[in-house]
């Protein structure tokens, strides 16, 4: 969680204009980092490298970025023109986010005093047309942000791009444990792990679930009793059926130790695999979610990891973030809603009020009954998002939502209760879902937008079919044949 995030910035220009031209592109570029660095200090670093002269230096740049570990992405920017062949070779060695920054050193033209010597200095209009073309060319994925880089749209623009870049840098370091396999028949939470791992980066592993058993017997009285005090804090413990409680503690300082031991960030389990386990990971799974953990149930890897995924994109922002499930609607005309929830395994980021820890029978899977948390959801304007296997490639589906408030309370509901309405309405809203083949397991957000997800996917070559208010009836059979 400390870890340092960094973007190198690199300037093009060309060693044509003199030796007083290129101090003053390094000036220049000197003081935009500075500048850029004060607005994205709580996001992340931005490091000057030296100016693109040559392709040697565009090499070495490039070189010096792959080498980076803590580099999560580049920005690049000419402030003269620059050849773009210098760009080939260095471009071919980067494989992170790039970022064209379309900008000038300076905001307004000096009509006044504009002459030849200005114009060969500060001429983006040119050497950035050049730079694009190799880009387009190279077929390199990127971001173009244009505009002058001190007004609050330009730098709110780059801000969101480093929160995607962090996001890209965790995903390619990620490793996901899957403990059982998928949900037996069922399609959409299956896949190619192995096109996941080339596209994503997401090691996908399998372990038996007894791995999880036989930790959780070694869990000892002070860590059991450590997690329950945790749970006290954070909960309401509305229930005296403590030993049910205490066997979910058992499982998450289990899951806790395996995690580390084995540097997983995210997980799936399945309640057809629990062998070894008395219930069915409820509060356990809840509380790991809300620290960031990805999850996905019934062994979908490609939810879990992209939970986790959209967490770290949406860190530092307001709202919550996690997994989510469609379950039922209401369909009272014209006011249609849906209720997401699960089983068990909803992140306590969502709930309206503290939650409640509850046991009760979960009527599936034939074991005791689990512990989990009990509440309400929030509400406010969101997205749902989902990632799906197509065969030949990936498909992100994202729906702008508002999630609201239950019309009436559930008492006999005992799973969180999450409430929310589809847009443009419900007819096209969720007909379009249906249409682009959008699974039942996705992530919701208050904190992300569209815009982001759209930029994930740009950088990562995915496929993308969003649904909002911009969403017609006669987009529905577009996004079929896409
Ligand atoms: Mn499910």
């Amino acid at each position: 969680m400390n870890k340092t995030y960094k973007l190198y910035f690199i300037p093009g220009s060309q060693d044509l204009y003199g030796e007083a031209c290129l101090k003053q592109v390094a000036a220049d570029c000197q003081e935009m980092v500075r500048f850029l660095n004060d607005k994205l200090q709580d996001v992340v670093t931005v490091e000057l490298l030296p100016t693109v002269e040559t392709s040697k230096i565009c090499v070495e740049n490039m070189k010096r970025v792959m080498n980076d570990d803590d580099c999560v992405g580049v920005i690049t920017w000419m402030h003269t023109f620059s050849p773009a062949k210098m760009w080939i070779k260095g471009l071919r060695r980067l494989g992170k986010p790039l970022l064209h920054l379309h900008t000038q050193a300076n905001e307004k033209l000096p009509y006044g005093s504009i002459d030849m010597d200005f114009i060969n200095l500060n001429q983006a209009a040119h050497g950035d047309r050049e730079y694009g073309y190799i880009l387009a060319r190279l077929g390199i994925p990127h971001e173009v942000v244009a505009g002058f880089y001190k007004h609050e749209r330009v730098i709110a623009k780059i801000r969101q791009f480093a929160q995607v870049a962090k996001a890209i840098s965790d995903s390619q370091n990620m490793r996901i444990a899957t403990f059982g396999n998928n949900m037996r028949d069922v399609a959409v939470t299956d896949g190619n792990r192995l096109s996941c791992e080339i596209q994503y980066g997401w090691e996908v592993k399998y372990w038996g679930i007894g791995e999880i058993a036989a930790l959780a017997e070694q869990a000892t009285d002070s860590q059991i009793h450590e997690k329950m005090q945790e749970y006290e804090s954070k909960y309401t413990m509305a229930t005296d059926r403590l030993d049910a409680v205490r066997e979910q503690a058992k499982y998450e300082v289990a899951l806790e130790r395996f995690m580390e031991e084995n540097e997983i960030s995210a997980f799936t389990d399945t309640f057809q695999d629990l062998f070894g386990l008395r219930q069915l990971p409820g509060l356990a799974v809840q509380n790991l979610m809300d620290k960031g953990i990805g999850f996905g149930p019934e062994g979908d890897y490609k939810i879990s990891a992209f939970s986790a995924v959209l967490m770290k994109m949406a860190e530092g922002r307001n709202g919550a973030t996690g997994f989510i499930e469609d379950y039922t609607y209401d369909l009272t005309e014209g006011q249609e809603l849906e209720l997401a929830s699960h089983m068990l395994e909803v992140p306590p980021s969502f709930a309206a009020a503290k939650p409640e820890i509850q046991v009760c029978p979960l009527g599936i899977g034939g074991k005791e009954d689990p512990a989990r948390l009990v509440f309400d959801g929030i509400t406010g304007q969101g997205i749902q998002v989902t990632l799906v296997d197509m065969g030949g490639h990936f498909r992100i589906i994202c729906a702008d939502i508002e999630l609201v408030k239950q019309p009436e309370p559930m008492p006999n509901l005992p799973v969180a209760r999450i409430m929310y309405r589809h847009k443009p309405n419900f007819a096209i809203g969720t007909a379009a879902w249906c249409y682009a083949g959008g699974a039942h397991h996705s992530v919701a957000s208050t904190a992300l937008t569209r815009a982001d997800i759209a930029m994930f996917a740009r950088l990562t070559g995915t496929e993308l079919i969003t649904i909002g208010d911009d969403t017609t009836e006669a987009d529905l059979q577009k996004f079929f044949t896409k």
